[in-house]
């Protein structure tokens, strides 16, 4: 990685400023319901502690909008954060300001704080300078941990970096940036992506920029219907954005010219109703008044044929409307596939995640990413700005 990692500061007896993503779900008490993302944050934070730093945790939770919400405060998260470190976790009333500093002055090496809600200042989304330059001066050093926002320009995640005099990437971001950079750079081929979900429009920059790195492109999911359409294919009353159909004709015209096999479902699992179970069959050829919601089983076999003989496999989007019990065969079947392959798999998205829960592969991936919108932003090819203001090695 071009950018310094923590590994690379001197923390003894710094100040270090760590940009976290605590953004967590909370019940009805305010509770954390998973604190999946407060774990993920461990490794960095306990290696600032260990190596005699002060570490000061920031991030945002909710969307407050720039001002006080009082059941978006952070101290549920410090009690679950105390929890996992089984050590004191100090808090504060605010993430700048005077008593911020103070607390701060009193804190010894290998203390934690966790500041408040940093979206309780407006000027946290605006990325405001003035706003930036208070945040660095509570710290010697700053690192950003926080991938889920690296995609956003804000004064936590970019701003800050400006106003200090060494900006490091924690191990999370590394982490991220190692196995989603393998997908972009020398990865072993062939190399496949597999693109589903619902809608191309949220994938167009994806599909573009993927046709320039891979060998095989397997697209499923509700989006495939509009690339069957630019084909001239029957899709009956499958999900279908007309004004994609173009762009579907572009993509796939540009596949062919450099050498990238694209696969589209050859048959279908359809019912003329998600909530239509007695109507569900399996076609080659879709119904006029049918709507396909799954790959069916011939899809399956040839999509695990070239799962096994792609040594890089990089998957986002479910191949159908997995939720539904009926229709989740296509997508259990492929994420099992990539879990048995023993290639290198890596994963992206929030429904695709939730998939690879629901297929009991989870621990089987090489690499889960944790940022939904970043690490598409990542893979479309585009700078993240909480990264880029890092400070280069
Ligand atoms: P991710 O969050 O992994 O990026 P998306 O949000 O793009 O994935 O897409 C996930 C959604 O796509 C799921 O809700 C799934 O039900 C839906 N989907 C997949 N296939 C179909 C289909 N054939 N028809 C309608 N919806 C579909
Ligand atoms: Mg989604």
């Amino acid at each position: 990685m071009s950018k310094l990692s923590v590994r690379d500061l001197d923390i003894k007896g710094k100040r270090v400023l760590v940009r976290v993503d605590f953004n967590v779900p909370q019940d009805a008490a305010l509770n954390v319901t998973d604190d999946t993302r407060i774990k993920e944050a461990l490794v960095t934070i306990k290696y600032v502690i260990e190596n005699g730093g002060k570490a000061i945790l920031i991030s945002h939770l909710g969307r407050p909008d720039g001002k006080v919400v009082e059941k978006m405060r952070m101290a549920p998260v410090a009690k679950k954060l105390q929890e996992l470190l089984s050590k004191p976790v100090l808090t504060a009333n605010d993430c700048i300001g005077e008593e911020v500093k103070k607390i701060v002055e009193s804190m010894k090496d290998g203390d934690v704080l966790l500041l408040e809600n940093v979206r309780f200042h407006a000027e946290e989304e605006e990325n405001d300078p003035a706003f930036s330059k208070q945040l660095a001066e509570l710290c010697d050093v700053y690192v950003n941990d926080a991938f889920g926002t690296a995609h956003r320009a804000h004064a936590s995640t970019e701003g800050v970096a400006k106003f200090v005099k060494q900006a490091a990437a924690g191990f999370l971001i590394e982490k991220e940036i190692k196995f989603l950079g393998m997908i972009l750079e020398n990865p072993a081929r062939p190399i496949l992506a597999i693109i589903g979900g619902a809608k191309i429009s949220s994938k167009i920059d994806l599909l573009n920029n993927l046709i320039n790195k891979v060998n095989n492109l397997i697209v499923g999911g509700g989006m495939a219907y509009t690339f069957m359409k630019a084909q001239g294919k029957g899709i009956g009353k499958s999900l279908l954005e007309a004004d994609k159909v173009e762009i579907a004709k572009e993509i796939l015209n540009k596949a062919k010219s450099r050498g990238v096999n694209i696969y589209l479902p050859m048959d279908h699992i359809v019912a003329s109703r998600k909530d239509n179970a007695q109507d569900i069959e399996c076609v080659n050829e879709i119904p006029e008044n049918m709507i396909a919601f799954d790959i069916g089983p011939k899809s399956i076999t040839e999509f695990q044929k070239v799962v096994k003989e792609s040594k890089t496999i990089f998957w986002n989007g479910p191949l159908g409307l997995f939720e539904v019990n009926a229709f989740a065969a296509g997508t259990i079947a492929i994420a099992k596939a990539i879990a048995n392959s023993g290639n290198v798999s890596v994963v992206g998205g929030g429904d695709s995640v939730s998939a690879i829960k629901k297929a009991g592969v989870t621990d089987k991936m090489t690499h889960i990413s944790t940022g939904g919108g970043a690490s598409l932003e990542f893979i479309e090819g585009k700078e993240l700005p909480g990264i880029a203001a890092l400070t280069n090695k």
